[in-house]
């Protein structure tokens, strides 16, 4: 019997041990399943930030401007060299330009301007140059010696423009000419006419069109300079004409005819390196 009672004990015992075990289990996976829940909550609330943020990407995306810097490199991405070099450094006319006669003989007088040809000149040379140009000036040698210093220039000029007015007894005389050389091609001809008949259309001229000097007469020597670049020389108006005085009595006419000419090169390279 008492061994009975011993073994139901045992029982029992054991029972116990085996609920308080369960019971220990329970409370480890209660704490295990909360740890869980806790990760799931943090992981969840990454995941919110998370898609915040892509949302906020997104928008930002949608709303962004390509800064023109940027535009402008992709472009270039595309561009062979040749013309990522012209793009970069992109061509720039250089004029040569002759003040018509010298310090000591100045040339015509203008009556109204009541300047020479020299002084007239000369003051517009001096802000009317533009970057790259260069300005060249007569010895006592005459025009020739301007012509060497052009030709012994470094510099490669596209053109050679040499600044005078035009002076005649009768005063009526009137307009505009350029002279330059027989030589002269084609492209380098309508250049001229196209400048000039742009100059006396903005300031009401009279267009008295391109001339070429023969061997002798005046301008000959100084549009035959053979200075690899061709040669104009400007007579835009007559300083001996109230008229033409008074409409051209405010311009820079160096300015003027440089950036003219300039923007014709430039217009007729573009074309030349886009056919
Ligand atoms: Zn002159």
């Amino acid at each position: 019997m008492s061994n009975l009672i011993e073994r139901y004990k045992l029982q029992n015992s054991e029972f116990v041990n085996y609920v308080q075990k369960l019971y220990n289990q329970r409370e480890e996976l209660k704490h295990a399943n909360e740890q869980q829940r806790n990760i799931i909550r943090d992981l969840s609330e990454t995941i919110d930030l998370r898609n915040k943020e892509i949302d906020d990407l997104q928008q930002t995306l949608a709303n962004y401007q390509p800064p023109k810097e940027t535009y402008v490199e992709e472009h270039y991405d595309r561009m062979d060299t040749v013309t990522l070099k012209k793009a970069l450094n992109p061509y720039k006319p250089k004029i040569a330009i002759i003040i018509g006669h010298d310090a000591l003989v100045q040339g015509a007088i203008s009556p109204f301007l009541n300047k020479t040809e020299w002084e007239f000149y000369n003051a517009q040379a001096v802000n009317g140059i533009g970057a790259g140009n260069i300005l060249f000036y007569r010895n006592r040698n005459g025009v020739s010696s301007a012509h060497d210093a052009i030709r012994a220039h470094p510099r490669q000029f596209d053109l050679v423009l040499e600044f005078h007015f035009n002076a005649f007894s009768n005063p009526q005389a009137n307009g505009a000419e350029i002279l330059m050389a027989e030589y002269l091609n084609k492209f380098e001809r309508t250049l001229a006419d196209h400048v000039l008949q742009e100059w006396c259309h903005t300031f009401g001229l009279r267009d008295r069109g391109l001339k070429f000097p023969a061997k002798g007469a005046r301008g000959f020597k100084n549009v035959n300079g053979f200075t690899d670049a061709p040669t104009f020389l400007l007579e835009p108006f007559f300083g001996t004409n109230e008229t033409d005085c008074d409409k051209i009595k405010n311009v820079n006419i160096v300015e003027w005819f440089v950036n003219e000419f300039a923007k014709r090169l430039i217009e007729q390279n573009n074309e030349k390196s886009n056919a």
